[in-house]
């Protein structure tokens, strides 16, 4: 059975030798390394889940930070540093702020936080964790996922496409939008779910796979994303291209989306 899904495609598309050392060699779960935007990320999709499930009827900030506070509590200890905690804690305030001051607060979704899949052919499988799914008075299906980074570089179209192939084909469901929200206050950003939109990513994704199968050498794309890779201790180039930029870092080398 061959799988995919955003996060495979991500990082075969960032780097091949990277992708090899995760689902090839399968290094992965004795390599992975607790980074701190990580940490953060799960902490505020934990937090929203909660903030707005179905059991949370108090939609204002105070309660979202109550919320985030119990969910720190949780994660807190993955932090290296108490300026580091500090730091990822006021930028989790200031999203809470921002999404309580505006309508995303109100919302009253159908799905929150589930791993899904479908099938493109019966030996390929796709799978993906969507946050959000808003259900209209209608039968609309609306497909939310949450942005937690400090800037709105690095969203690609296709992680919704394939959120929307999902629920279109396993579930049925009849998909009418699909966005990112990015909690650093740049608010929505859709996608359109067309029919030629997802011929589109259906396309993609069988040429990626027979990109991956046809792969023999899986080389490294050696640049400053390295800095963040859990098999950064197996890799010359990428332990070269860090130490090539220490020291000067471009503004652009901020850490990965969650
Ligand atoms: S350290 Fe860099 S070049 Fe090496 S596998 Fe990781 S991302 Fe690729």
């Amino acid at each position: 059975m061959f799988r995919l899904s955003p996060h495979r495609l991500s990082i075969f598309r960032q780097c091949r030798r990277r992708y090899w050392y995760r689902y090839v060699d399968r290094r992965h779960a004795e390599l992975h390394k607790q980074w701190p935007f990580l940490i953060f990320g799960q902490t505020m999709h934990a937090t929203l889940k909660q903030f707005l499930g179905p059991a949370n009827h108090e939609r204002g900030y105070a309660q979202a930070r109550a919320i985030l506070v119990d969910r720190w509590a949780e994660t807190r200890a993955g932090y290296t540093s108490r300026d580091e905690e500090v730091m990822y804690w006021r930028r989790g305030l200031a999203q809470l702020r921002w999404l309580c001051n505006c309508e995303e607060a109100q919302a009253r979704p159908s799905m929150l936080e589930a791993t899904y899949s479908t099938y493109l052919t019966s030996d390929f499988r796709l799978d993906g964790k969507i946050d959000r799914v808003d259900v209209d008075g209608t039968g609309g299906c609306h497909v939310v996922d949450y942005k937690t980074g400090k800037s709105s570089r690095g969203a690609d179209a296709l992680q919704l496409l394939i959120y929307a192939l999902i629920l279109s084909g396993s579930l049925h469901f009849d998909v009418r939008s699909a966005s990112f929200l990015f909690l650093n206050g740049e608010g929505r950003r859709p996608v359109q779910p067309g029919e030629a939109d997802l011929r589109w990513a259906r396309e993609e994704l069988f040429a990626t796979r027979a990109d991956i199968e046809a792969e023999r050498e899986f080389k490294s794309s050696p640049s400053f994303l390295c800095r963040w890779c859990d098999f950064l201790d197996l890799c010359p180039a990428g332990r070269e291209a860090v130490t090539g930029v220490a020291g000067d870092e471009p503004d652009w080398a901020e850490e990965p989306e969650s």
